[in-house]
C-alpha cells in the first residue's frame, strides 16, 4: 500500500484521509487545527509535526483547503521540494481555476506531475467514500491520481488539462445556484397563485420545467424525496459554500469575458441570503425562505419588495 501526506483535515478532508487509512494506505496526516489532527489519528491515520514532514517519502499528496491562498501556501511553501518528485500531487479543494493552473505549472517546473481535483458531494459523500471527482490535469498525471480517488469516492472523470476540474465544477455550481432560484421562485409564485406544492411538483417533474434542484433536491419541506428542507434546512451544502462557487465562477467569467447574467444574478441573492439575511449556515435551498417571504415571518431583515434591482 502507498504512503500518502495528506493535508486539510476539516469538514470533507477528515473523512476523506479516514477512507484511505480505511483502504489499508499509510496516511500521514497535517491539519493547523489540533483538534482535527487527533481527530484523524482516532481514525487511523499517522500525524505530522508540519505539512513538510507529512510529505516525506510520500507517493502521493492530497490536499483539502479552503481556498486558493492556502493552496498556494502550503504547495510553495510546504510541498515543491520536499516531497520526492515521483509524487502525484492532488489538490481536491475548490479554488479559482487561474491559482489551479499557476500551481500546477509550478509543480511541473519542478519535476512533479499534478492534478486538481475538485469534488461534488459534500460531507456526507466525503464520509461514505461516494465522491465525485473531476479532474484536470495531463493523462499520465490523471491515471496516477485515480488510484488514490477511487478509494475516496464513487466517479473519478478527467475533465481535460490543467485547471479543467475546478472550470467543471464552477459551471456545474452556477448553474445548480441558478436553477435552485429560479425553481424557489416558481414554487413561491405557484403558491400565491393558488397551487398545491406538492400537485405542482407532480406537473412540473413531468413537463420541461424539470431539474434536479426540484425534483432531487426540492426546496419545499413534504415536497418529493426528502431533502435539507425536510430538517429545517439543516446540513446539506451550505448557503456560504454555494456564494463562494458563485463568485469563483463570476471571476472565472471575467477572466475570459464570458456573459454570464443569471450566474451574477444568483451571485447577487446569495450574497443577500447568506451575508446580510444570516442565512449562511443553511443549506442552500434555504434561500426559498428569503423569496416566499417566510424569512420575514420569522423575524429577520425583510427581503427585497418585488421588482427591486439589488
Ligand atoms: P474546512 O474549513 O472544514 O477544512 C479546511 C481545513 O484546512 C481546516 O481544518 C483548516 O484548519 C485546514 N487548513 C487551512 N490552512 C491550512 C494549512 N496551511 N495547513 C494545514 N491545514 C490547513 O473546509 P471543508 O468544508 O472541509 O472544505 C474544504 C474544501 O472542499 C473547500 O475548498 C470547499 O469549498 C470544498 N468543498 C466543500 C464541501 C462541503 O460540503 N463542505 C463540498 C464540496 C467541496
Amino acid at each position: 500500500m502507498a504512503r500518502i501526506g495528506f493535508i486539510g483535515l476539516g469538514n470533507m478532508g477528515g473523512g476523506m484521509a479516514a477512507n484511505l487509512a480505511k483502504a489499508g494506505h499509510d496516511v500521514r496526516a497535517f491539519d493547523l487545527s489540533a483538534a482535527a489532527l487527533e481527530k484523524a489519528q482516532e481514525r487511523g491515520c499517522l500525524p505530522a509535526a508540519s505539512a513538510a514532514e507529512a510529505v516525506e517519502g510520500a507517493d502521493a499528496v492530497i490536499t483539502m483547503l479552503p481556498a486558493g491562498r492556502h493552496v498556494r501556501d502550503v504547495y510553495e511553501g510546504s510541498v515543491i521540494g520536499k516531497a520526492p518528485t515521483g509524487a502525484i500531487l492532488i489538490d481536491c479543494s475548490t479554488i479559482d481555476v487561474a491559482t489551479a493552473r499557476e500551481e500546477i505549472a509550478k509543480a511541473q517546473a519542478a519535476g512533479y506531475r499534478m492534478v486538481d481535483a475538485p469534488v461534488s458531494g459534500g460531507i456526507a459523500a466525503a464520509e461514505g467514500g461516494t465522491l465525485t471527482f473531476m479532474v484536470g490535469g495531463t493523462e499520465t498525471a490523471f491515471e496516477q491520481a485515480a488510484v488514490f480517488l477511487e478509494a475516496m469516492g464513487k466517479a473519478v472523470i478527467h475533465a481535460g488539462g490543467p485547471g479543467a476540474g475546478q472550470a467543471a465544477k464552477i459551471c456545474n455550481n452556477m448553474l445548480l445556484g441558478a436553477s435552485m432560484i429560479a425553481t424557489c421562485e416558481t414554487f413561491a409564485l405557484a403558491q400565491k397563485l393558488g397551487l398545491d406544492p406538492q400537485t405542482f411538483f407532480d406537473i412540473a417533474s413531468k413537463a420541461s420545467g424539470q431539474n434536479w434542484s426540484m425534483t432531487s433536491y426540492c426546496p419545499v419541506p413534504g415536497v418529493g424525496p426528502e431533502t435539507p428542507a425536510d430538517r429545517d434546512y439543516e446540513g446539506g451544502f451550505a448557503a456560504a459554500l454555494m456564494l463562494k462557487d458563485l463568485r469563483l465562477a463570476m471571476e472565472a467569467a471575467q477572466s475570459v469575458d464570458a456573459y454570464t447574467p443569471m450566474g451574477a444574478h444568483a451571485e447577487e441573492l446569495y450574497t443577500r441570503f447568506a451575508e446580510r439575511l444570516g442565512g449562511a449556515g443553511k443549506d442552500f435551498s434555504a434561500i426559498i425562505k428569503m423569496i416566499d417571504d417566510s424569512w420575514r415571518a420569522e423575524g429577520a431583515a425583510p427581503p427585497p419588495p418585488p421588482g427591486v434591482k439589488i
